[in-house]
């Protein structure tokens, strides 16, 4: 059986190593002649740490910070857990040494293109937000800054000797204003840029990104929403290609879609929490609040359900 994978990021690339180092014909091809972004990013480190061991990655090789707290609106400060920072950019790059992008016919084919989606049919109603991401110089202590409004938030990652200031929100516009918002508050000044980009992210769920498998086409990562309510797609993305890889393996790739419902249904949550705050629905956004927190507290920043009513209550 040959295998096909379109898109060589989070999700490809970790799938090309899981299969091609057990055996299968696998190949792997990207619209891109390297890997995308120059930035490094924030990664569930427990859960991530435990996948790329699988094909003999140590996650600790790319950490570049762990940040103490988590500062949003320079009001609520959470204490950080699980939520590491690490370069993104070299993991990618160091995968990619090992294959030669190429593309063909496949019995399987993986759609791993991330927001674009390319060879799944098009999702109905998709919500896509717009990011705007800077990397610059600046003296502030290891924390991560979070500017929020109900649409979306701008941030402010530490990466070692230098800073990722980035916001995404409905539109590029939007953006661009919660970054201004930032650094207002926290007294970031605009300073000369490293390097800037734009990107998206696709704020959709699992069960709003069907189908999920269309013929011998099956979506892993972002492709079918593997991004949680707060915009956290790395660890996802991972963990669905090993379910791929897993149902692959066990010669149940017909129930991959139930697989993948079953799995991700703390993302299906976090977006019904999202979904009733941006629509005033109070009572619902309540009632999901424990179940949220629970999730994040596990997953990546300590919190309570006090800590996020403040934060509502801030972002009226
Ligand atoms: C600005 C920004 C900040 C983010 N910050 C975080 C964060 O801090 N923590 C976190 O967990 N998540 C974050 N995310 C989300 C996370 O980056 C993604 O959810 C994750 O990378 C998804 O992995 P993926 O493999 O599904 O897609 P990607 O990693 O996006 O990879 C998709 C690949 O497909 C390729 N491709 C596109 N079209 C085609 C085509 N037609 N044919 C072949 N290849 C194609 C692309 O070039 C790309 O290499 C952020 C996203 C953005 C935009």
């Amino acid at each position: 059986m040959r295998i096909q994978i379109y898109g060589a990021g989070m999700a490809g690339s970790y799938l090309y190593e899981l299969l091609s180092q057990r055996g299968y014909d696998v190949r792997i091809y990207d619209v891109r002649s390297k890997p995308d972004c120059r930035c490094a990013w924030g990664i569930a480190y427990t859960e991530a740490k435990e996948l790329y061991s699988k094909v003999g990655v140590n996650l600790d090789d790319y950490v570049l910070a762990k940040p103490k707290e988590i500062v949003i609106n320079d009001k609520i400060v959470l204490r950080n857990k699980n939520l590491y920072i690490f370069d993104r950019k070299r993991l990618l790059e160091d995968l990619w040494k090992d294959f030669e992008l190429e593309k063909g016919d496949g019995d399987v084919v993986v759609d791993a293109t991330g927001c674009a989606r390319a060879i799944l049919p098009k999702i109905e109603n998709d919500a896509i937000y717009c990011t705007v991401q800077y990397i610059e110089r600046h003296n502030l202590d290891e924390n991560i800054y979070v500017q929020m409004r109900k649409t979306g938030y701008a941030w402010a990652f530490p990466l070692g000797d230098r800073w990722h200031i980035g916001a995404g929100d409905l539109t590029y516009e939007r953006a661009l204003e919660l970054i201004d918002q930032l650094r207002r508050v926290y007294d970031i000044p605009e300073v000369e840029r490293v390097c800037e980009c734009r990107a998206k992210i696709r704020m959709l769920p699992p069960s709003k990104c069907k189908p999920i498998v269309h013929g011998n086409v099956y979506g892993v990562g972002e492709a079918i929403g593997c991004v949680s309510g707060g915009g956290e797609g790395n660890a996802p993305s991972l963990r669905c290609a090993y379910l791929f890889y897993e149902c692959l393996e066990a010669g149940e790739l017909h129930d991959y879609e139930k697989r993948v419902l079953e799995e991700f249904w703390w993302i299906e949550e976090e977006h019904k929490f999202l979904y009733a705050v941006q629509n005033d629905k109070k009572l619902t956004a309540l009632r999901l609040l424990p179940k949220v927190v629970s999730i994040e507290s596990k997953r990546s920043v300590h919190q309570s359900v006090r800590d996020i009513k403040n934060l509502l209550n801030l972002l009226r």
